[in-house]
């Protein structure tokens, strides 16, 4: 849906956001201790206002609010029609406040509006797929057993869990975890980045005003380190789902087994895109450059490793020189806008570095330009690290910034083990005509999830994630169902089976 550019000025002229609050138990409030933290504008570092700091004590309350929410009802044992009834409400009215949610994203994180509006769209479809899924495939099996007992399974939610969420991406990212967490029945705490707060408060407005019950969802706003700690480490808290670099999430992984809790890790990537000389040029090209440069390289799917046989790399890399000279950099909420700022100046400092580091491990760095009117935004241009070899810490390691590091390859053996060479596993892409390669080249390729000639589209049927390094576990489709229930089996005698007797006398 396109939107009219004088909706966006409308709200550009409210560009003082209200500062957030914390949502816990039906009701926005200040962090406990008072603390606050700013949020600034990727696009001009301005203030963009302040949020409320939330610490172990808003865990604490949020977490306690969670559990009386599941333990008296009647969100967990309320009919599964109308809980989903409430699931369908958040989906519609996300429908009706797209375009501030995508304002509010774009005006966040920096990723350009006409990308951030069709990630909205697809948030409201996360609520509405996941109800149909639980109203038609969240159902147990039964097994008779030799005429003496019938076993059933039944699915229940695991009671309170914590969503722990990114920055990029940060409205749809956290709707792929609050969605199925709350159609199957759970309570949630949410504990979004602190970088990127703005989408995070408008989902609480909306569930607020799809009128759930108090505590059923609840966010705290907070650092890491604190908010996010006390989460992982709280007893009440059944599991914990979170998205974010593979650094935190081997630490929330050794955190959460003091508590014995279950956890889903979607982690960092540094996906391989493959492209072979019978490969048809124009869309590999397309998805090459689209792949890392779309929602600004800040993206954990990203082709940030472009492998090209050594026949078409001459005539690929002049395309792509010619590409990035051309790619829009701009405004964030321009519609015109292909590629925005980063989130923030520290980051624009690390992907800064890498580049610098490129240069200084032996690659030619090809750039777009910055337009002068734009230095006080975290910009870093399209960028091509050209000649650079996969042992590479700019090929090993995740930059998370529109930065393409280019490889040769000479044949298909090659291609494979210079895919495999990394510690990551989240995605690749393969483009050839040979159809036998095409399938077998995606079956070597170590990682979660593989596109054969074609960019990175997604069924919400399908499982999301990595191997490796790059997570553990799957969201998506009914995979999300193993991690926020747990099968309960129900064993049923039908007959008079054989019961030891005992010490029962002997008569
Ligand atoms: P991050 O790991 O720095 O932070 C993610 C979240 O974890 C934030 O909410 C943060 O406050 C919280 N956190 C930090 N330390 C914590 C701790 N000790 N205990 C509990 N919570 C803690 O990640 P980021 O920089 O926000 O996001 C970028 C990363 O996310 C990239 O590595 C990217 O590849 C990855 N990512 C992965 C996927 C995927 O599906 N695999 C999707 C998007 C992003």
């Amino acid at each position: 849906m396109a939107m009219p550019s004088t909706n966006v000025e409308n709200m550009r002229s409210h560009q003082k956001v209200d500062d957030v609050l914390l949502y816990i138990d039906g009701a926005f409030v200040a962090a406990e201790q008072g603390g606050t933290f700013v949020n600034r504008s990727p696009y001009t570092n301005e203030l963009l206002g302040e949020v409320a700091e939330g610490t172990e004590a808003d865990i604490e309350k949020a977490v306690a609010c969670a559990k009386a929410a599941f333990k008296k009802g009647p969100w967990g044992s309320m009919k599964v029609d109308e809980r989903m009834t409430y699931i369908h409400k958040i989906a519609d009215l996300i429908d009706e406040e797209i375009e501030e949610i995508a304002y509010l994203e774009a005006l966040d994180t920096g990723l350009p509006i006409a990308q951030t509006r069709k990630m909205t769209a697809r948030a409201a479809e996360n609520f509405r797929f996941y109800a149909r899924m639980v109203q038609t495939k969240l159902h147990g099996e039964s097994y008779p057993v030799d005429h003496e007992f019938i076993n059933y399974t039944v699915y229940k939610p695991v009671g309170v869990v914590g969503l722990i969420t990114p920055w990029n991406a940060p409205f749809m990212l956290e709707t792929w975890k609050v969605a199925p967490a709350l159609a199957t029945g759970n309570t949630v705490v949410l504990k979004p980045a602190e970088l990127s707060p703005l989408t995070a408060n408008k989902l609480a407005e909306i569930i607020h005003k799809a009128q759930l019950p108090n505590g059923v969802f609840n966010v705290v706003h907070g650092m890491g380190e604190r908010a996010g700690a006390a989460l992982v480490a709280h007893k009440e808290v059944q599991a914990i789902s979170f998205t974010g670099e593979t650094t935190t999430g081997s630490l929330i992984i050794k955190n959460a087994a003091d508590s014995l809790k279950k956890t889903s890790m979607e982690l960092g990537g540094k996906s391989p895109l493959i492209v072979f000389d019978d490969a048809d040029f124009d869309r590999a090209l397309d998805a090459a450059v689209w792949g890392i440069f779309s929602f600004n390289g800040e993206r954990c799917t990203a082709n940030s490793r472009v492998l090209l046989h050594k026949n078409i790399k001459d005539r690929f890399v002049e395309a792509l020189k010619e590409r990035v000279m051309n790619i829009t950099i701009g405004d964030p909420l321009d519609a015109s806008t292909q590629l925005g700022p980063l989130i923030e100046q520290a980051h624009y400092e690390k992907v800064k570095h890498y580049i610098e580091l490129a240069k200084e491990e032996g690659c030619e760095v090809i750039q777009g330009t910055v337009p002068e009117n734009m230095k006080a935004g975290n910009f870093i241009p399209p960028t091509l690290l050209l000649n650079a070899r996969n042992e590479m810490r700019v090929c090993q390691e995740e930059i998370f910034g529109p930065v393409m590091a280019v490889i040769e390859f000479e044949d298909e053996e090659e291609a494979i083990a210079v895919a495999n060479d990394v510690r990551y596993g989240l995605a690749g892409y393969v483009w050839t005509n040979d159809l036998k390669r095409g399938h077998r080249v995606a079956q070597a390729v170590e990682a979660g999830m593989l596109w054969v000639n074609a960019q990175n589209v997604r069924d919400l049927r399908i499982p999301f994630g990595g191997t490796k390094d790059s997570g553990i576990g799957r969201e998506g489709g009914h995979y999300a169902f193993e991690f926020y229930t747990e099968a309960k089996v129900i064993h049923v005698a039908i007959g008079e089976h054989h019961i030891p007797q005992f010490g029962k006398k002997k008569s």
